[in-house]
């Protein structure tokens, strides 16, 4: 997969050299190109933002600037996302879409964020949710990692995102690892016992359960099947 990040700020992107994503840089599974969309600015004082025509606080992305970044490197088939507080909220079903697609295009804002005309060049205007960061760099950073690890072979055979929290809808059921007893605390007797059935039917209803009690709004989307349904009915 090809990123391809417009951005004033490229080294907030370090984050992504480490790790399961760094891995993935370095393996060849993820190409990462970053634009500084200053370099493309037409002034002399290079100068990418200005006032907003009819007053108001804070300055402006301007077009020209992003039109041309854009403009300086393929990406006809590309999504362009742009970060923006007021898009589509980024979730894992966003993730899942994004991580079948063969480049993806951030745009990361600043100030008070983008010139309106800028959104003609997008294909996506998305959110990480309902608040209001400084600038578009590290829900860019979020958004990749989330849909990095999604991309085939990225996570390795060791580990694997299918049972993750909300892959399947629900969220994960809780997990242990040595010792058998930790401060008097101890590891469930079943997940020690070898025996797969009642093995997944335990995690199958500690997933259930813990979704009802922390997150019961996930579990109106679910569809239940009968197994489930009596399991969170006895
Ligand atoms: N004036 C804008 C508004 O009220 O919607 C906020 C601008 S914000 C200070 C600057 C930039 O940060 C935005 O253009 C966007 O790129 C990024 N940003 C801020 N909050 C975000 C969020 N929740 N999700 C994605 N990007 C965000």
């Amino acid at each position: 997969m090809r990123l391809d990040i417009l951005t004033l700020f490229p080294e907030m992107f370090s984050s992504l050299e480490h790790s399961i994503v760094g891995r993935a840089q370095n393996s060849g599974k993820i190409n990462v190109n970053f634009h500084n969309f200053r370099d493309f600015a037409t002034n002399s004082q290079k100068h990418v933002d200005d006032m907003p025509y009819g007053g108001g606080q804070g300055m402006l992305l301007m077009p020209q600037p992003i039109f041309d970044t854009l403009a300086s490197f393929p990406h006809e088939k590309a999504r362009v996302l742009m970060m923006d507080p007021a898009g589509r909220r980024f979730d894992q079903k966003f993730a899942e879409e994004l991580a079948k697609e063969e480049q993806l295009v951030f745009l990361c804002g600043h100030y008070e964020g983008f010139d309106e005309r800028i959104k003609t060049l997008v294909t996506d205007e998305v959110s990480l949710g309902d608040y209001v960061l400084t600038g578009g760099e590290v829900a860019a950073c979020v958004m990749i990692d989330a849909t990095v690890r999604l991309i085939p072979d990225v996570l390795g055979k060791k580990a694997s995102h299918e049972d993750d929290s909300f892959s399947s809808g629900l969220l994960e059921y809780p997990q242990y690892t040595r010792p058998e007893e930790f401060r008097g605390l101890k590891v469930p007797e079943v997940l020690m016992s070898g025996h797969h059935e009642n093995i997944r039917k335990w995690r199958l209803s500690e997933s259930l359960r813990k979704t009802l009690r922390l997150r019961p709004d996930l579990l109106e989307k679910y569809e239940l099947t009968d197994e489930e349904r009596k399991i969170l009915t006895t």
